[in-house]
């Protein structure tokens, strides 16, 4: 088969085949009447080898694909232009970087326009190459995606930060309210810490700061539970599906595990290691049915802890 008269070769053809994208028309059979030069290295065939062919035995991945059906809509009652594909389809065509041909296939913006010429339909196939643009709108997200997880984050300790607590707190209270599940809360605080600073040094009380943080985490084993800093040398952990009794020992737990590091304290601190104090609370619909009744239960029982010594865990009702 010859190619349509109206885009045989000469200033046209040639025009198109200067084009930077792939440019394929089709007759009313669907059979390829034109294919430009930019497509030949980046499928490694020429026009003389599918001039004549329906494109779905050219390209047959094209098989149930959507630029199929809108290639057939084209060819049949269509009379605007279809832009193909959207980001679950973006490369429809078996086509690489020019000459590259074990590369990854490149990302494609596909438009399909339906034309009459001399009574008889005609379908033009349009292929950009957009694979830069997909690029940097990926970074992009990879880089927002980042930004997100990092304002989450503590800078200093690399546990969740207050706002982080905040969010997670208000989520698990009303899961806990929807279905009537139990919900703990523990604060902790280092114990006389302003000492530690006073003799160590500012950084080296950064460094006991994120050793404290981290081993806290590091007990909380469940999904659910977060360890958070929530301000200074203050620090909560939100235990989703814990009763107070429970709480308590987690509570006594951390506090245990801190002392038994031994980290060495100021001289003048009220302990020779490092210690910490933890308040516990547990939600409660009749008393403790919102995140400030919640976070003030909790806050008391830390420090009533303080007063009984430090060192020590007081559970709220205590
Ligand atoms: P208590 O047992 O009653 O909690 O005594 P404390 O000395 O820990 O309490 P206080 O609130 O008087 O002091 C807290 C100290 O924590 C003072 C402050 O310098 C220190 N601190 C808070 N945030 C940081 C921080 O980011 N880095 C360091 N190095 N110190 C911090
Ligand atoms: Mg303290
Ligand atoms: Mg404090």
């Amino acid at each position: 088969m010859t190619p349509t008269p109206g885009l045989a070769p000469g200033l046209v053809s040639r025009a198109l085949d200067l084009l930077d994208c792939g440019v394929i028309v089709l007759d009313a059979q669907a059979c390829i009447v034109h294919w430009n030069a930019w497509l030949v290295p980046r499928c490694g065939r020429g026009a003389a080898r599918v001039i004549g062919h329906p494109l779905i035995e050219v390209f047959t991945s094209l098989r149930g694909s959507r630029v199929e059906a809108a290639v057939q809509a084209a060819l049949s009652y269509a009379t605007t232009t279809a832009h193909v594909p959207d980001a679950s389809a973006r490369n429809p065509f078996p086509l690489r970087r020019a000459g590259n041909f074990d590369g990854d296939l490149i990302d494609q913006a596909v438009a399909v326009t339906p034309f009459d010429d001399g009574g008889e339909r005609f379908c033009l196939i349009e292929i950009r190459d957009i694979s830069d643009t997909s690029e940097r709108e990926r970074r992009l997200l990879e880089h927002a995606e980042a930004m997100r997880a990092r304002s989450f984050i503590d800078g200093l300790t690399g546990i969740a930060n207050r706002r982080q607590f905040d969010v997670t707190l208000t989520r698990e209270l009303r899961r806990a309210q929807r279905a009537d599940a139990p919900l703990a809360l523990l604060m902790v605080d280092i114990d006389t810490f302003k000492a530690y600073n006073d003799h160590f040094g500012h950084q080296e009380g950064d460094a006991c700061l994120i050793r404290v943080a981290q081993e806290i985490a590091g007990i909380l084993k469940r999904p659910a539970d977060l360890a958070a800093r929530y301000g200074g040398e203050e620090f909560a952990a939100i235990l989703p599906g814990t009763t107070c009794e429970q709480a308590r020992a987690m509570a006594e737990r951390i506090r245990a595990h801190i002392a038994a590091l031994q980290l060495q304290q100021a001289p003048d601190a009220c302990h020779p290691h490092v210690t910490i104090s933890v308040g516990a609370a547990a939600f409660d619909r009749a008393r403790l049915n919102d995140e400030a009744a919640l976070i003030a239960a909790a806050d008391q029982a830390l420090y009533a802890a303080k007063d009984g010594g430090r060192n020590c865990v007081v559970v709220d009702g205590d």
